[in-house]
C-alpha cells in the first residue's frame, strides 16, 4: 500500500510529443476541505485508504501541493458539439497529473476544476461544488452498476467564489481512467492534416490499451471496430439502465468506450423515451431515444478522422457498420432479456421487448421500479390471488388492464423456459438496480453539502456502490422523485 508520497507514477502520455499537450501546474485554491473520498478507488491505485484521512490530503487534490512523481499537463483535443464542428477545445479545466501503476492496471489521475489552461478559451477553469459532487457520485454509481466509466477518487471544496447563473463555490473532482483520450483527440489532428500526430495517437492507444489490434491486417481498422463495438455495448447499457449522458459531443466520447464527462446527465424516473435530461438541449439531440443514433453519428466523426490511416471511405464505413449497431443490438437484447428474467434467447423476443417499451411509453411507470418490482412476481398466479401477487407491478400503472395484459404475455414467455422462480428472481435482482442516482437524490446530497453536512454525499455514495442489494437503511433512496423535486433541471452550466 502506498502513501501519497510513494505512488508509483509512470507518465506515458507525458512522454508523447509536446504538441499533444501543455505542461502546467494547477492553480491553487484557498482553504481546501474534503467533501468526499472513495476507499474503493484509492485501492485501485494501491493507495492506503488511511491516506484519505490525512489533514493535508485536500491540499494535494486541490492542486495546491504536487504529488511526487506527477507531471501535470493539459491535453489538446477538438470536437463536434451538438452536431457542429467546434474546432479546438482541450482540457480547459482539467490537469492530468500522470499515470499511476495500480495493482491491476495503470490509472491516469486528473484534477477537474483546478484552474485555467491554454484551452480554457473564455472560461474560468473552475468547477462548482454542485457539479463536482454530481460527477463523483455518478462515476461511482455507474461503476456499481457495472457500466464502463471513468472513476472518481475524491471531491475537494474551497470557499473560492465561482460565477455561474449565481455565485457558487469552487471544487475539484479527482478522476481516474486508464486514458482520457476522446474521439475529438483524433478529430483534432485530422482537421489540422497532421498525419504524424494522428498516427502517433492511434499507435499510443493501440500499444497501451489494444495490443490485440496490432495483429490485424490494418491495426487502425481494428481499432475503429473495437471502439465501435465498445461504444455500442456502452450505449446499450445506458439504455438498459435508463441513463442519459446529456452532452454526447465527440469531445466527451471516450476512445476506450467509457462513460466520460458527467455534466447534465440524468437517470430515467417515469419512463419517457423522448426525455431530455439536459435543459440546454432544446432540440433533444441527446434525448434518451436519440442516444443510440448519436453514438453512430459520433463514430462516423471518428471514422472520418481515422480514414487516412485506414484507407478508403468504404473500409471506414464497413468497420463502423459491422461493429457498432450489431454490438448495440446484441447487448441491448441480452441486457433486456436478463432484466425481464429470461435466461434463453427465443424467437419473438425482439417483438416482446418492443411491446414492453411501448407499454412503458404509453403508461410512464417509474422505469427502475418497474423492473425491480417485476422480479417479485411469481411465474404463476390465478384468480383473486393473481391481483395481490401482481400488485407490485400493477400499482405502477394507471391502466391496470394494460398491465394485466402485458403480465399475461410475460408469464407465457417465462413458461417457455420453466425456470424455478427463486433462481429467476435472484437473477433479476442482480441486474435490475433498486438504487440509481436520481436527480432528486443528487440534489438533496448537494443541498446538505452546501450547508456543510457531507454525510449525505457519503450515504448516497455508500448506497450506490451496491445498487442491486436490498439496503433497508437506505430505503429512502429507492423512492421516485418527491414533490419538491418536480421542477429540478440540470443544464450545461457546471
Ligand atoms: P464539456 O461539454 O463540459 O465537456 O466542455 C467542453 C469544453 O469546454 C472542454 O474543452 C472543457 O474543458 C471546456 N470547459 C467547460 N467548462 C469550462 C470552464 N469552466 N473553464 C474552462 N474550460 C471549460
Ligand atoms: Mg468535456
Amino acid at each position: 500500500m502506498h502513501t501519497l508520497e510513494t505512488l508509483p507514477f509512470d507518465n506515458a502520455f507525458a512522454r508523447m510529443p509536446a504538441s499533444f499537450y501543455t505542461r502546467l501546474a494547477p492553480e491553487p485554491l484557498p482553504r481546501p476541505y474534503l467533501v468526499a473520498a472513495s476507499t474503493e478507488v484509492a485501492r485501485l491505485i494501491g493507495l492506503d485508504p488511511a491516506e484519505l484521512a490525512r489533514p493535508d490530503f485536500p491540499q494535494f487534490f486541490a492542486g495546491n501541493q504536487p504529488l511526487p512523481g506527477s507531471d501535470p499537463l493539459a491535453a489538446v483535443y477538438s470536437g463536434h458539439q451538438f452536431g457542429v464542428w467546434a474546432g479546438q477545445l482541450g482540457d480547459g479545466r482539467a490537469h492530468l497529473l500522470g499515470e499511476v501503476a495500480g495493482p491491476d492496471s495503470g490509472w491516469e489521475i486528473q484534477l477537474k476544476g483546478a484552474g485555467q489552461t491554454p484551452y480554457s478559451r473564455f472560461a474560468d477553469g473552475r468547477a462548482v461544488l454542485r457539479s463536482s459532487i454530481r460527477e463523483y457520485l455518478c462515476s461511482e454509481a455507474m461503476a456499481g452498476l457495472g457500466i464502463p466509466t471513468t472513476r472518481a477518487l475524491c471531491v475537494v471544496g474551497s470557499s473560492a467564489p465561482v460565477r455561474r447563473e449565481t455565485i457558487e463555490t469552487a471544487a475539484v473532482v479527482t478522476r481516474l481512467a486508464p486514458s482520457f483520450i476522446r474521439f475529438g483527440s483524433f478529430e483534432h489532428w485530422r482537421v489540422l492534416r497532421r498525419m504524424d500526430e494522428l498516427r502517433q495517437l492511434a499507435d499510443h492507444v493501440i500499444e497501451r490499451f489494444r495490443p490485440e489490434c496490432r495483429a490485424a491486417a490494418n491495426p487502425y481498422d481494428a481499432l475503429l471496430r473495437d471502439v465501435g463495438r465498445r461504444t455500442g455495448e456502452l450505449i446499450a447499457h445506458w439504455q438498459a439502465v435508463g441513463f442519459m449522458h446529456g452532452v454526447m459531443n465527440t469531445d466527451n466520447m471516450s476512445i476506450l468506450g467509457l462513460t466520460l464527462d458527467y455534466g447534465p446527465f440524468g437517470f430515467m424516473d417515469a419512463f419517457d423515451a423522448g426525455h431530455i435530461c439536459n435543459h440546454s438541449d432544446a432540440d433533444g439531440r441527446y434525448s434518451y431515444q436519440s442516444q443510440p443514433q448519436i453514438g453512430h453519428w459520433n463514430l462516423y466523426a471518428l471514422g472520418r478522422a481515422l480514414a487516412p490511416l485506414i484507407g478508403d471511405q468504404a473500409a471506414v464505413q464497413a468497420a463502423i457498420e459491422e461493429s457498432y449497431a450489431p454490438a448495440f443490438e446484441r447487448h441491448f437484447m441480452d441486457l433486456t432479456r436478463a432484466k425481464l428474467g429470461f435466461a434463453q434467447a427465443l424467437p419473438g423476443d425482439e417483438d416482446f421487448v418492443g411491446e414492453t417499451f411501448a407499454l412503458l411509453q404509453s403508461q410512464h411507470p417509474d422505469y427502475t421500479q418497474f423492473f425491480r418490482q417485476l422480479s417479485r412476481l411469481p411465474s404463476q398466479a390465478e384468480g383473486t390471488s393473481r391481483v395481490a401477487a401482481d400488485a407490485p407491478v400493477r400499482d405502477l400503472f394507471i391502466d391496470r388492464a394494460a398491465a394485466d395484459a402485458w403480465i399475461a404475455l410475460w408469464r407465457a414467455r417465462l413458461g417457455a423456459e420453466g425456470r424455478a422462480d427463486a433462481e429467476r428472481q435472484a437473477g433479476m435482482r442482480a441486474v435490475n438496480p433498486k438504487y440509481i442516482l436520481r436527480n432528486w437524490i443528487a440534489e438533496s446530497a448537494i443541498r446538505a453539502a452546501r450547508a456543510g453536512d457531507y454525510s449525505e454525499v457519503a450515504a448516497v455514495h455508500d448506497c450506490l456502490c451496491r445498487p442491486f442489494d436490498e439496503q433497508p437503511e437506505y430505503e429512502r433512496f429507492a423512492a421516485p422523485p418527491p414533490d419538491w423535486a418536480e421542477g429540478l433541471s440540470v443544464s450545461c452550466s457546471s
